[in-house]
């Protein structure tokens, strides 16, 4: 299907944005697994997100363009956000901070399921401090988002300009960072001459899935986006996508409408909680390495590659498919979950 990638690149071209990726990621097929039996002859092929260079990568950056692109143009000299103890957003947060010369707050939550020492003090939350970042750990019970509202005023106060960004960064601005990332993908399927039927997705914060849904959806493109929860449940999650896809799509092309029926979430691999592992997530994390020598992290990558191998193997796809995974990073979170690979 013919599709226009000009509307959509003239639409991202009035918001500001700084560069952090070097250039577009490359997508590379899975040889190796496409052509085990059990993989139904489909074709599986990866995005490499998780080489966006900047302080050890992933999907993070491409929203971070553009929040920081609002955060700078509002004069502000102090980067704010929340999220878990393993938060890569908060990380990487920390990382463009840093290359920046800004300031930066972090508002870090205790795990529900998880409290051992590699979890609350390796992976993402060593480097933070590497990135020199304050780091704020709340007590079980404190809600973030109450704590950065009394932060915010703190550092007003001081003199300073907080910019604050929510969960993931998934504000519509920031979820640009993925309809960008679309026509990147289209243009590079036009080139490899590979039409990607399905492109599937982690979904945590919604804005990767729903960014690249406004994408596809404004270039008129018919691939199709699947999102694997991993946080929210699947009914949960399909509002909140629905929502926030829309919130984009306004951004863009505020005349353009969506119908509800193409948000695809499957909220099968998100298992008893965030963060907790499952062992479909453990095989499928296994095998991307052992079979291609490519990481993916437990909380995001693994799970939703387990869907997209459980799907392949009960014949969900027909011989042939092209299916593009988008790897998201989030290598540090393997040496926090080092005991879950015991
Ligand atoms: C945040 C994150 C995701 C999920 O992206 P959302 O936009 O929050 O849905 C997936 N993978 C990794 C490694 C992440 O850090």
């Amino acid at each position: 299907m013919p599709h226009d990638l000009n509307l959509l690149d003239a639409a991202l071209a009035a918001y500001p944005r700084v560069a952090l990726l070097e250039g577009p990621t490359p997508i590379q097929k899975l040889s190796r697994l496409s052509g085990l039996p059990d993989l139904n002859g489909c074709n599986l092929y990866v995005k490499r997100d998780d080489l966006t260079g900047l302080g050890g990568g992933g999907n993070k950056l491409r929203k971070l363009e553009f929040l920081l692109g609002e955060a700078l143009a509002e004069g502000a000299d102090t980067l704010v956000t929340w999220g878990g103890f393993q938060s890569n957003h908060a990380r990487l947060t920390a990382a463009v901070a840093a290359r920046h010369g800004l300031a930066c707050d972090l508002i870090l939550t205790p795990s529900a399921v998880r409290s051992d020492d590699d979890f609350c003090h390796n992976g993402n939350v060593l480097l933070d401090a590497l990135f020199g970042a304050k780091v704020h750990r709340l007590a079980r019970g404190i809600v973030p988002d109450t704590y950065a509202a009394e932060l915010v005023d703190t550092l007003k106060g001081q003199g300073k300009k907080p910019f604050v960004m929510p969960l993931g960064g998934s504000s519509p601005r920031g979820s640009l960072g993925y309809a960008a990332c679309a026509s990147e993908i289209l243009r590079q399927a036009d080139a490899l001459g590979v039409h990607f039927e399905q492109i599937i997705v982690p979904n945590g914060s919604a804005g990767t899935h729903s960014g690249l849904l406004a994408g596809v959806t404004l270039a008129g493109a018919s691939s199709h986006i699947l999102g694997y929860s991993v946080l929210a449940t699947e009914e949960q999650a399909t509002t909140t996508t629905l929502e926030k896809t829309r919130q984009v799509l306004q951004l863009l092309a505020p005349s353009s409408t969506l119908a509800d029926t193409p948000i695809r979430v499957d909220g099968s691999q998100r298992g008893d909680a965030y963060g907790a592992p499952t062992e479909a997530m453990l095989e499928a994390l296994r095998l991307l390495a052992s079979q291609e020598g490519l990481l993916t992290d437990p909380v995001y990558g693994g799970k939703a590659f387990a869907g997209l191998l459980a799907a392949v193997r009960r014949g969900d796809y027909p011989a042939g498919s092209n299916l593009l995974f988008v790897m998201t990073g989030g290598m540090p979170g393997l040496f926090a979950y080092r005991s879950a690979f015991d």
